[in-house]
């Protein structure tokens, strides 16, 4: 007998942090920023005229991409916008993965590169990463069908020199090379400036963290014109009008506000090195994050037995039960005040 369930697409899918609604929670475990949105926002939202809502919005959300293009120094056409830099790479997944050699990925990375390549039925290698988690250039000069990789990578908070990145996109130029900068903005230098030179690469950026957007869902890539042509015409076979009418216009507010984006990311590394050197004396040790966000091992005390002693003080971390890093936590950087009741809560358990 026919049985429908013969042609499920069955997939495990990836498991988001938590998002828990304590009214006295401290939330450091999805890497949203702790600061609003730039002021401007909040101005859109408040002019924003729902009679408007009945229409459809605009499918190439031009005046987003108009704005991103002008911040980055970049043709519009250079340009693809969607829900999330997470509908993002799902898209370029879609697009440029298409071979049946397998594609590269860090073994400790963002988690969802594996379920879009399972979700997609694309074949993948994990790469490891040195015992130092490390990525080595070197390892992804293999034959492969497409490379993906974070930069800075998560949730190691490691960032790989600008040399590196480069030999990577240079040493394949028959695949695609999409460098995921979710965390760029916060000290790390973007791949962007090697659009000039090559036309395989694809750099993925978000609103949702050094933007305070998370909320409204924006990610956008750049890279050459051709590369940019091909995913739209694949977001267009799948859902043209993506992008909102608040999300486009909001978006648009924020990316031209530089100043408070560049003041708000300045806060948020100046907290990273205190709360760094805070956990440190406690018996931490770390990565060089260049993130917003620590990754952090005690030296005496199992990374899960902290999360759990944390989050019954509503102290909200991320951990990780998965070979490498099940002795870590990933501690997203609040404000300072957040970042205090998390450091006093770690001295009392630890009697220091
Ligand atoms: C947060 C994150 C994303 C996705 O963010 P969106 O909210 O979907 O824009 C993508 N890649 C990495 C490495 C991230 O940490």
């Amino acid at each position: 007998m026919a049985d429908w369930r013969d042609n499920v697409r069955r997939v495990v899918p990836y498991v988001a942090g938590e998002q828990p609604n304590w009214p006295d929670m401290v939330k450091l475990n999805t890497n949203e920023n702790p600061y609003p949105p730039a002021p401007g926002a909040a101005e859109v939202l408040k002019n924003m005229n729902t009679e408007q809502m009945r229409l459809y919005p605009d499918p190439t959300a031009g005046d987003l991409v108009k704005a991103i293009a002008a911040y980055y120094g970049v043709d519009p056409e250079q340009v693809f916008v969607g829900v999330g830099s997470d509908d993002v790479i799902a898209m370029a997944f879609m697009t440029f993965f298409n071979s049946d050699k397998p594609i590269l990925f860090p073994d400790i990375s963002y988690s969802f590169y594996e379920v879009w390549a399972d979700c997609f039925r694309i074949p993948y290698r994990q790469v490891p990463l040195d015992a130092d988690f490390k990525l080595q250039p070197a390892d992804y000069s293999a034959e492969n069908g497409g490379i993906i990789f974070p930069n800075p990578n998560a949730p190691t908070g490691i960032a790989l020199e600008p040399d590196a990145v480069e030999s990577i996109v240079r040493s394949n130029p028959g695949s695609v090379v999409i460098v995921d900068e979710a965390y760029v903005d916060f000290g790390t230098a973007s791949a962007l400036p090697l659009l000039e030179k090559y036309d395989n690469l694809l750099v993925v950026q978000t609103f949702s963290k050094s933007r305070s957007m998370a909320g409204m869902r924006i990610g956008f890539a750049i890279g050459s014109r051709e590369l940019i042509a091909c995913m739209q015409d694949v977001k267009y076979s799948v859902n043209s009008y993506t992008m909102n009418r608040p999300s486009i216009l909001m978006g648009k507010a924020v990316m031209e506000d530089e100043a408070y984006f560049r003041e708000t990311c300045k806060k948020i590394i100046q907290t990273r090195e205190w709360a760094k050197e805070e956990l440190e004396k406690l018996g931490f040790t770390l990565t060089d994050s260049k993130t917003n966000f620590l990754f952090a091992s005690h030296r005496s005390v199992p990374a899960k037995k902290l999360f759990q002693m944390l989050r019954e003080k509503h102290i909200f971390v991320r951990y990780f039960d998965r070979p490498r890093i099940d002795n870590y936590l990933r501690i997203t950087i609040g404000t300072k005040e957040e970042m205090e009741i998390l450091l006093a809560a770690l001295r009392t358990y630890l009697n220091k």
